[in-house]
Order: structure tokens, then C-alpha cells, then sequence
């Protein structure tokens, strides 16, 4: 086979996998040479090597074999000279994988075909945030403008980010939606500039439809780019053009960001994802086992161990999949069932890792500083409110985020009985849901404790 029939093969995938994913996925592979019955193609990147692999690998060796070729499996690898050079490979394939449209012009971002709607799992720490997307993704009248996401690492921005653009393409293919990443917004700003093509620049990005910005904090302090993404905001909705923004926090906790810009941000609908609790870490282990099933055919998971994960793996969603991916790969190379056991030794790393837990201790000073009173006056004896209300938030912290027992906990806050814990705990929880300042206060403290 030469490179110019595969060039012919290749074609007839595009009524099986649809024109999209034929440009994504099929077009940018290269083929390399076949020998031994098997067939190997260069791919930009090893992500897309795997994407392709698991998603369109039957249809490819299918399709090769229909057109007579001898082929019994196929391999996909990154060209070594293309491996030393890391920054060419993302340029590669954002070219090929513009998703939709024919429009070569759009300035955005490759899409990742796993992030849908289809695949998010809802959950209280995610619900506001899942909802908001979906209402942007209806489309229509422009209802919040903009939508921000927060949230800390691994929750989910970028995953809901997608999840709306592909929504919206579906609903309406012709609509310009442009993702893109604050850093590649800078990056062509930059290029814009050098290029002396700023006209090219603003009428690109005042031509879209949606317009999606991930990772807004980064262009804190970079002044020039600060004010053309503000002008280009101002424009967008001047025209009543969506626009999504996310960030790694709320916009008037960004350092280094100009106040006119903040209050922009602020103007539409901001929401968090709040850290996972444990049924949204379950139910996404359970979704990804659902899957990745058909690659994984005979693997066999004992009961209990995706709850086990879901325990000790508490720091992001992205460190769970990879996690559940590497016991998968282990438990398909061992050829046997993944019991707790085996999941203990293939993931120790990882565990050891989640394991670096907060302490009471450091539950103690961040709260004492939080409300300005001594460390001594939260453990000691005084009952008064200003201390008495303080303890309490540490107590409930501690139940939270460490794995101390009521009674242990109970001595670490000078010897006080479980039951005053408990009683504690309770408190805040029914706080919790009546007073929005308590629940504030309790965001904050958790996020600090967990970064
Ligand atoms: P962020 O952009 O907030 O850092 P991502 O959107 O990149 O996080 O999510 C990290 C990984 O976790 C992705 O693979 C994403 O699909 C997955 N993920 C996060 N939240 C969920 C969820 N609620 N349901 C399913 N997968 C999720
Ligand atoms: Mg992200």
C-alpha cells in the first residue's frame, strides 16, 4: 500500500465516522508503511494515536481490509523528530481538527470529542454550573452574558466548555463558535501585532458567534492583551454574541486583572464547580467504566473498588480517569480480575500521593486565622460565640476533610467528648443551608485547605 491509496481508503470512512470526525481523526494520519500484516500510520500526537485507536480502529482495519490489503492490525506512533519538537505537535492538530465548520478562518481551538454533555456527570458540586451550560447551549436569546466558570483544577470548566460548543454546532452547524484558551488568545494577539495585521485580528474575532475563553487568569497582568480581550468583549456583546469565559477562580480573585475588566466578568452569570464530594466521584468512575467497556471487554472489576477510589482519590477528577485508566491498562496486561488488592499495588503512587491529607492542625490555624482569634481561644474552653462558632467550622472541617474519627478529632480540640463534636458538626451542616455567610466562609476555607 502507498501513501496514495490509503489516500483513496480513507475516503470511503468518511458515510461511516461523518464528515467531522473524518477531518478530526482520519485526515491527519499519515501512513508510514505495512509490513507483516501490520499497517502503521504517524499521528501528531499520542493522545490522538489513542483517541483513533480506541474510536475508529475497527472501522480503519475494516476498511483496509475490504480494499484487499493484508492487514491484521494497526499501529499508530509519533514520528521521533516530531516528538523532540512538542510545541509543533498541538499547532498539527489544531489545524486538522477544527471542529464543523469548513471555515478556515475561525481563530479557535481543537475540540475534544469526549467532552459532551453525554458524558458530564451531574452531581450537587457541579449542578449550577452543568445547568448554566446547558441554557447557554440551547442557544437562542442570550440570557446571561457571560457565563463564568470557576472552579478549581480537574473539575470539569474545559469539559462543560466543549460540551457547549459542541452542543451548539450540533443545534446549528452555520453558528461561529470559537474555544480557545486565554494563552492562544494572547499568542495570536502577540503574532497580530508582529505581523502588523491588527485589522485581520479584531475583524476575526468580532466575526464569531460564541465565543468561548478557557483559563481567563492568565492574561492577568499582561496589560496589552488585557485591553484587546476587553475591546473584543465589549464588541461581542455589543452585538449580543454569547460569550464563556472560565477561570481558575472568581473574577475579583484575580490578581492582576483591571477592575473595568472584572466588572465585565462579572456582569452575566457567574457560577463554581465546587470540589467533588464522594457520589460524584463514584458516578463518574462508573461512567467511565460504562466507557471504556468495549476496550476493555473482559475486564472484570471485584465490588468495591471503584468505591474504594472514589474515597482516597479525592483531589480531581483528571488524577480519578488516570488512576482508573492505568488499572484498566494493568488489569488487561495481568489478564485478570482488577480485585482491591491488585488496585493497591498498581496504584500506590497515586494513593500515597492523595494520602498527603490536611491535618486537623492545619484545619485549626486556617480557621483561627480566618476569624481572627488566637489557636488557643478555638481549642480552649470559652464558650462565647466569636470562639464557640469558629470551633465549630474547624470540627465540621475536620470531619470533612480528614479521616479522624469523632473522638479523635474530640481530643485534638482539648479533650472534648465525640458527642460535642457531633453536635458541632450538625450545627454547621443546618448553618450551612441558612446562612450564606457560613457557607461562604466554608467554601473559602476548604479551597485554601485544598490547594
Ligand atoms: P478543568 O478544565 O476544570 O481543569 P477538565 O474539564 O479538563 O477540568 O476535566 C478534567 C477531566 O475530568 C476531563 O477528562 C473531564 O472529562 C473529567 N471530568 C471532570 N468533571 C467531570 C464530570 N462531572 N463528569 C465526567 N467527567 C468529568
Ligand atoms: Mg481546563
Amino acid at each position: 500500500m502507498t501513501n496514495e491509496s490509503w489516500g483513496h481508503i480513507r475516503e470511503e470512512l468518511i458515510s461511516s465516522v461523518g464528515k467531522n470526525n473524518y477531518t478530526n481523526w482520519i485526515e491527519p494520519l499519515e501512513f508510514s508503511d505495512l509490513e507483516d500484516g501490520v499497517a502503521k500510520f504517524y499521528v501528531p500526537t499520542q493522545f490522538m494515536g489513542n483517541w483513533v485507536s480506541r474510536n475508529f480502529g475497527d472501522k480503519i482495519l475494516n476498511q483496509l481490509q475490504k480494499a484487499g490489503q493484508d492487514v491484521a492490525r494497526i499501529e499508530f506512533s509519533v514520528p521521533s523528530t516530531r516528538r523532540v519538537r512538542v510545541e509543533d505537535a498541538p499547532k498539527k492538530t489544531q489545524a486538522a481538527a477544527q471542529p464543523s465548520r469548513n471555515d478556515a478562518d475561525l481563530p479557535g481551538a481543537p475540540l475534544d470529542a469526549r467532552f459532551t454533555f453525554d458524558t458530564f456527570v451531574v452531581g450537587k458540586p457541579n449542578e449550577l454550573a452543568h445547568a448554566a451550560a446547558r441554557r447557554v447551549a440551547e442557544g437562542g436569546t442570550v440570557t446571561f452574558n457571560p457565563l463564568f466558570l470557576y472552579g478549581g483544577v480537574g473539575l470539569g470548566k474545559t469539559h462543560l466548555m466543549h460540551a457547549i460548543a459542541w452542543e451548539l454546532q450540533k443545534r446549528s452547524p452555520g453558528l461561529r463558535v470559537v474555544y480557545l484558551s486565554a494563552e492562544q488568545f494572547m499568542y495570536r494577539f502577540v503574532q497580530a501585532l508582529r505581523e502588523k495585521d491588527m485589522i485581520a485580528f479584531k475583524q476575526l474575532f468580532r466575526a464569531v458567534d460564541v465565543l468561548m475563553v478557557d483559563d481567563v487568569q492568565f492574561i492577568a497582568g499582561k496589560d496589552a492583551t488585557q485591553e484587546e480581550f476587553f475591546h473584543t468583549f465589549n464588541a461581542l456583546v455589543d452585538q449580543n454574541k454569547q460569550i464563556i469565559v472560565s477561570s481558575d477562580r472568581a473574577p475579583n480573585e484575580i490578581p492582576g486583572i483591571e477592575d473595568r475588566i472584572v466588572s465585565r466578568l462579572q456582569s452575566g452569570l457567574v457560577v463554581d464547580l465546587h470540589p467533588t464530594n464522594y457520589e460524584l466521584r463514584l458516578g463518574i468512575l462508573q461512567q467511565k467504566v460504562e466507557q471504556y467497556s468495549n476496550q476493555f471487554r473482559d475486564l472484570e472489576i471485584q465490588d468495591g473498588v471503584l468505591e474504594f477510589l472514589a474515597h482516597r482519590i479525592s483531589t480531581n477528577v483528571r488524577v480519578l480517569e488516570g488512576a482508573l485508566m492505568r488499572l484498566f491498562a494493568f488489569g488487561a496486561l495481568v489478564g485478570r480480575e482488577i480485585t482491591l488488592e491488585l488496585t493497591q499495588d498498581c496504584l500506590a503512587d497515586v494513593l500515597r500521593a492523595s494520602d498527603r491529607k490536611i491535618t486537623v492542625e492545619e484545619i485549626q490555624r486556617k480557621v483561627s486565622d480566618h476569624y481572627n482569634i488566637r489557636l488557643s481561644d478555638l481549642i480552649g474552653p470559652k464558650r462565647v460565640r466569636t470562639f464557640a462558632r469558629p470551633r465549630q467550622i474547624a470540627m465540621f472541617l475536620s470531619k470533612q476533610l480528614t479521616s479522624r474519627s469523632l473522638p479523635e478529632i474530640g481530643r485534638r480540640f482539648g479533650g472534648r467528648d465525640h458527642t460535642t463534636v457531633m453536635h458541632g458538626v450538625r450545627r454547621i451542616e443546618e448553618l450551612r443551608a441558612q446562612d450564606s455567610q457560613i457557607a461562604e466562609d466554608l467554601e473559602l476555607l476548604r479551597r485554601s485547605l485544598e490547594a
